[in-house]
C-alpha cells in the first residue's frame, strides 16, 4: 500500500526548498509531506485499514459512528430541534464515520431530514472514497472552514487534529529555541537543528510550562488553535456544538510526541518523507483555552472509554452479538475492547465537546 508513495519526489522537493529558504519549521515540513497536491501522504494512496498504515476508531467498528450519531441527535434535541442543521465533519477519511452516524441518525424520528452534510477534506483521493461511502446523501465538500454556510452546526472531528502541523520548542540555556529541519552536510538526509526562538514565544506557552527545565520540549499547533477559534465563533454566532476525538494530553505537558507510522509500526520521522503518516498528540488544554476565550462552553476532555461507555457501547455490543454469527461475535467483543480498554484506545484517546453557552451539558459529559 505504501510502495507507490515511496518515490524520491518528496525528499527532492524538501531538499530544494531548504536550499532556497534555509531550515524549515516542523509545521512547514508536516504540511508539505502530508497535504502537498499529488505527492502529499494523504493526497495519494490509502493510508487506513489493515493494508494501510494505521486503523482509526470508525474503521474498528460501526458502533463508534453509531454512538456519535446518537450523541448528535441528543445535542440537536437540546438545541431545541432546529429544522435545519449543518453536520460538518473535518478530515472524514474514508467516510465510514459519517456513514455510520447517518444510519444511526435515521433511527431518530425527524432528525435525518434536518441534516445538511458538509465535509472538510483536502485529499481528492479520499474525497472519491467519501463520495462512494455516502452515495445517496446530499453532501457538500470544502477544502477549509471559510466556505461553510451559516446556521446551526454540529462539528465532528476524529483523528483530524493529530494530523495538523505542530511546532516544537526546546528549552536551552539561553531560553527557548525552535526545532527546525535542515539538510545534512552531504545533502542526502534531513536533520533536526535548533534556532533561537523570538521572546514572544513565551506568551504562547501554557503558563505552567513557561519555566520548564532545560531540555524540555513543548509542542504547539497554531493551526489547531485557529481552527478551534473559527469553530467556536461559528457556534457562538449560529448555535451548535463540536466534538473532537483524538489521542492527546488532558493536562499541559512538555514532551515531544511527533511521530511517523508506516505499516502499523513507528518509523523515523525524517526518513523517506511522504511514505509514512506523521502526527502528534493533541494538546487539548490549549484547545479548551482557545474555546473558552472565544466564549463557548468546553466539556471534558474525558477519555474515549468513558465517553463510549456512557453512550451505551456495552448495550449496543450486546445487541449486535445477539444476531451475529460466531465470527461476528468475536469481532464485536474485540472491537469493543479495542475502543474502550485502558491499554488500547480507551484512555489515550480523549473526547472534548464545545457547545453554545446557553445549552445544557451534552450527553456523556459530567
Ligand atoms: N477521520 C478519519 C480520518 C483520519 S486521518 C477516521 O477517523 O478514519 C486525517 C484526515 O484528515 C484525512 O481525511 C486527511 O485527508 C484529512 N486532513 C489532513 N490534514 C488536513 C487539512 N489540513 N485540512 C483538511 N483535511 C485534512
Amino acid at each position: 500500500m505504501t510502495a507507490d508513495r515511496g518515490d524520491s519526489n518528496v525528499f527532492d522537493r524538501l531538499a530544494k526548498r531548504i536550499r532556497l529558504e534555509g531550515a524549515i519549521t516542523i509545521a512547514d515540513f508536516m504540511a508539505d509531506v502530508l497535504i502537498t497536491p499529488k505527492h502529499g501522504y494523504y493526497m495519494s494512496g490509502e493510508p487506513f485499514g489493515a493494508a494501510g498504515d494505521f486503523i482509526t476508531a470508525p474503521e474498528v467498528s460501526q458502533m463508534f459512528g453509531e454512538l456519535i450519531g446518537i450523541w448528535c441527535a441528543d445535542t440537536w434535541y437540546n438545541m431545541g430541534g432546529p429544522t435545519t442543521l449543518n453536520l460538518v465533519e473535518l478530515g472524514p477519511g474514508r467516510g465510514t464515520l459519517m456513514s455510520d452516524m447517518l444510519r444511526a441518525a435515521g433511527m431518530v424520528p425527524g432528525f435525518l431530514q434536518t441534516l445538511q452534510v458538509h465535509l472538510i477534506e483536502v485529499s481528492p483521493n479520499l474525497k472519491k472514497k467519501q463520495k462512494e461511502a455516502l452515495s445517496g446523501f446530499n453532501v457538500t465538500w470544502h477544502s477549509d472552514l471559510t466556505t461553510l454556510p451559516e446556521g446551526p452546526t454540529l462539528f465532528i472531528a476524529n483523528e483530524f487534529f493529530d494530523a495538523l502541523p505542530i511546532k516544537q520548542f526546546e528549552r536551552s540555556p539561553e531560553g527557548w529555541s525552535e526545532r527546525l529541519i535542515t539538510l545534512s552536510e552531504d545533502e542526502k538526509e534531513l536533520n533536526f537543528t535548533l534556532s533561537p526562538a523570538s521572546k514572544a514565544i513565551e506568551s504562547l506557552l501554557p503558563e505552567s510550562l513557561r519555566t520548564a527545565p532545560e531540555g524540555a520540549v513543548i509542542e504547539l499547533s497554531p493551526i489547531a488553535s485557529t481552527i478551534t477559534d473559527m469553530i467556536s465563533h461559528h457556534i457562538l454566532e449560529h448555535g451548535g456544538a463540536a466534538l473532537f476525538i483524538d489521542y492527546g494530553w488532558d493536562i499541559p505537558t512538555a514532551q515531544p510526541t511527533l511521530q511517523a507510522v508506516k505499516a502499523h509500526k513507528k518509523h523515523p520521522v525524517l526518513q523517506e518523507p511522504g511514505t509514512a503518516d506523521i502526527s502528534a498528540l493533541v494538546d487539548f488544554p490549549t484547545l479548551v483555552t482557545t474555546a473558552l476565550n472565544a466564549g463557548v462552553a468546553a466539556h471534558g476532555p474525558i477519555t474515549q472509554g468513558d465517553f463510549l461507555r456512557s453512550l451505551g457501547i456495552e448495550q449496543r455490543a450486546e445487541m449486535l452479538r445477539k444476531t451475529g454469527t460466531d465470527e461476528q461475535i468475536v469481532d464485536i467483543t474485540s472491537a469493543e475492547h479495542r475502543l474502550t480498554d485502558a491499554n488500547e484506545m480507551g484512555t489515550l484517546f480523549k473526547v472534548l465537546a464545545l457547545t453554545h453557552p446557553d445549552y445544557q451539558t451534552p450527553a456523556a459529559f459530567p
